[in-house]
């Protein structure tokens, strides 16, 4: 048998994340990170509808037999997280690094459980006033516990859909002294914690004493998580990859902070089988 890697031809933006995931997971330990949405789960009209692409699913518990950790990494609650990728034996940080479970062990920030009640009354009073002020069938409001989600995909037009909730959202979570942040049709509420995917990554690499780690992410709350992993480089810490996954969407914030890029969730999936394929090849010879 010759040297070629099973999978054989990969599109150029995939074969080129690959080769540049591979040289820093040779580092020991090492681990892959991933987002859930827009990374490995295609955006769905409503959350509910996501679903974790198979191949990405089939990915992960592969690299998890070669590598120090495989995390999942996400702004869902890490319960609803854990459910949809289905490997038990990954860790889960959702939340944006407020709540995770790790070998099936939960954990929530004590600060953010208390701040619960907070989160359910500025999501209440947001989408009170919504109603109130317009017709809003579109409206979807995720209360995820230490955290919440307003949803506006399914709005005809997002432009006024974020013109009516922005101002809501900002006068409630100055009430309850929240933080609001925006996202790919969506407005997230977080408690006033200097915790997010950044500081979460710092978390696992420094408990696993990581080498090596790449971390794959589309949206502008991986922007934490992606300048982390370019601090961790800068300082030695640790060799880091930051892989976007671009679609039509991509903030500019996203492309300012990635190293490689991949065109979607498929490729995303692809990149995460081929290293699986690669890493194995590696290990066996
Ligand atoms: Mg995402």
């Amino acid at each position: 048998m010759d040297e070629a890697a099973p999978g054989d031809i990969l599109a150029p933006d995939v074969e080129a994340a690959v080769v540049a995931c591979l040289e820093i997971l040779r580092q020991t330990p090492a681990a892959v990170v991933t987002d859930i949405d827009g990374t490995i789960s295609a955006i769905a009209p409503t959350p509910a509808e996501a679903m974790v692409d198979p191949g990405a699913h089939a990915a992960l518990a592969l690299l998890r037999e070669r590598l120090a950790a495989v995390a999942v990494v996400s702004g869902r609650a890490p319960q609803d997280g854990a459910a949809m990728v289905g490997l038990p034996e990954l860790t889960y940080v959702g939340n944006h690094g407020l709540e995770r479970i790790v070998a099936g062990v939960p954990w929530t920030h004590p600060v953010a459980a208390a701040m619960q009640p907070a989160i359910a009354a500025a999501l209440a009073e947001i989408e009170t006033a919504a109603r109130a002020a317009a017709d809003v069938p579109w409206l979807i409001v995720e209360n995820k516990g230490v955290t919440g989600t307003i949803h506006y995909r399914l709005a005809p037009d997002p432009v006024a859909a974020v013109a009516l909730l922005e101002p809501l959202a900002r006068a409630a979570t100055g009430r309850h002294d929240l933080r609001l942040t925006l996202g790919r049709m969506i407005l997230e509420i977080r408690p006033l914690l200097a915790v997010n995917k950044g500081t979460a990554i710092r978390e696992l690499a420094h408990d696993l004493g990581l080498r090596g780690i790449v971390f794959f992410g589309d949206d502008v709350t991986d922007v934490d998580a992606f300048r982390a992993l370019r601090e961790m480089r800068q300082a030695g810490e640790a060799s880091t990859l930051r892989v976007g996954v671009l679609g039509p969407e991509t903030s500019p914030a996203v492309l300012a902070e990635i190293d490689v890029s991949v065109s979607g969730v498929a490729a995303c999936a692809a990149t995460l089988l081929a290293l699986a394929a690669r890493l194995a090849l590696t290990e066996d010879r």
